[in-house]
């Protein structure tokens, strides 16, 4: 096959960690026989520095013209002021919004040998293996009215939470799909005792339960979810919720796999190109040092592969991969290792080959 891809390398350790990622592709596309053709645009604060805005009409035109897009990360100190009208996330807000991707898929699976590298007891982590499904354009981050102010001398902050009906069907309906495909259990997290839109969220989620009489629906609540995820990790197959307990739920799911660096992420729309990013941000106090993780951003190309382009043995290949690199002692400092980004990458490019 042949496939455009656009590479937004953004800021901090982005630009490594990609430049990993697409050598990766150029092994799977010279082995399986593919072409796919690269072409790189600013995210985030290089494109501040550049042009003023985290994202130009020219850099989204050329994502929603490609097949897909990956991702590496956006922000840093030197753009980090508060106060400022231009931040490197708008970039990445508008970017998501623009490609209409409406859910983050964010897989989380415990390598055995990496369980020692996470927080948590080691037992709790045997079978973890499991699938957040966060909804990505809607909720707190993008409701309106979204402003500060003073009113009669008070200064106040507002943030608005709304869901459509839509909005919610949509990505649900995606999450059991999903689950059809592996363990058939979907959770879907809300805050129904306090808030509207969880109300709607839990009535919504319940209706498109009934389409699929073959998955498990539990509603956990989000404290619950939270305390869960911790507790017993293992019992989850796909989790989806909303955007914010999306954002924070995937840090902490993150957590167990002993290093954020490790995951992968897809944002997928009703159609158009699919946003693959690792879920780690840009990383700035190991920036330009050569000792970033690059299988975040390896794993996030064998999403490309599989949801965008339909390539399953290819996607399969590279997890088998990194799974190999891993089992033979292959560590980044952030695993507790020594090894740089470049040797993890050619380990993986040499199981692969
Ligand atoms: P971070 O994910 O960049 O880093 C957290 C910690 O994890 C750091 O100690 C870092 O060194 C380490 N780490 C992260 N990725 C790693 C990798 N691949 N290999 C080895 N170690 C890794 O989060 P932060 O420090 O909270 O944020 C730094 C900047 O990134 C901020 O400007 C933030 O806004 C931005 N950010 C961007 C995204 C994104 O672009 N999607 C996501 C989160 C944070």
């Amino acid at each position: 096959m042949e496939a455009n891809i656009v590479i937004l390398p953004g800021d901090g350790i982005g630009p490594e960690v990609t430049t990993e990622a697409s050598r990766v592709l150029n092994a799977i596309a010279a082995q399986y026989g593919h072409t796919f053709h690269f072409s790189q645009h600013l995210l985030g604060g290089c494109s501040i520095d550049q042009h003023g805005t985290a994202l130009t009409e020219a850099t989204l035109n050329a994502c929603k013209q490609a097949d897909a897009v990956l991702l590496g990360a956006v922000g840093g100190p030197k753009w980090d002021n508060p106060n400022a009208k231009v931040r490197p996330e708008q970039g990445l807000l508008r970017l998501r919004k623009g490609l209409g991707v409406f859910a983050n898929l964010r897989p989380v699976k415990v390598h055995p040998d990496l369980r020692s590298a996470s927080p948590l007891k080691e037992e709790k982590l045997k079978g973890v293996d499991l699938l957040v499904v966060r909804e990505l354009t809607g909720g707190l981050y993008f409701g309106t009215p979204k402003e500060r102010g003073i009113r009669d001398g008070v200064e106040y902050g507002i943030d608005t939470l709304e869901y459509k009906d839509f909005e919610i069907k949509r990505v649900v309906d995606l999450a059991f799909r999903l689950a059809q495909k592996r363990n058939k259990k979907v959770a879907s997290v809300d805050k129904a005792n306090v808030l509207e839109s969880s109300r709607l969220w839990r009535q919504i989620t319940t209706k498109v339960g009934e389409n699929y009489p073959d998955v498990t629906l539990e509603h956990v609540l989000v404290d619950t979810a939270a305390m869960r995820l911790i507790s017993s990790p293992a019992n989850f197959d796909v989790m989806v919720t909303e955007n914010m307990f999306g954002d924070i739920l995937t840090d902490e799911a993150s957590v167990l796999s002993g290093s954020m660096g490790m995951l992968p992420s897809a944002s997928l729309g009703e159609s158009g190109p699919g946003l693959y990013e690792p879920i780690h941000g840009s990383a700035p106090d190991i920036a330009g040092k050569g000792i970033a993780n690059p299988l975040g951003a390896i794993l996030s190309v064998a999403l490309m592969l599989r949801y965008s382009f339909q390539l399953e043995n290819e996607a399969a290949a590279i997890e088998k991969a990194v799974d190999q690199t891993i089992s033979s002692g292959y560590r980044t400092t952030d695993l507790g290792g020594d090894l740089g980004t470049r040797v993890i990458t050619d380990q993986v490019i040499s199981v692969l080959s």
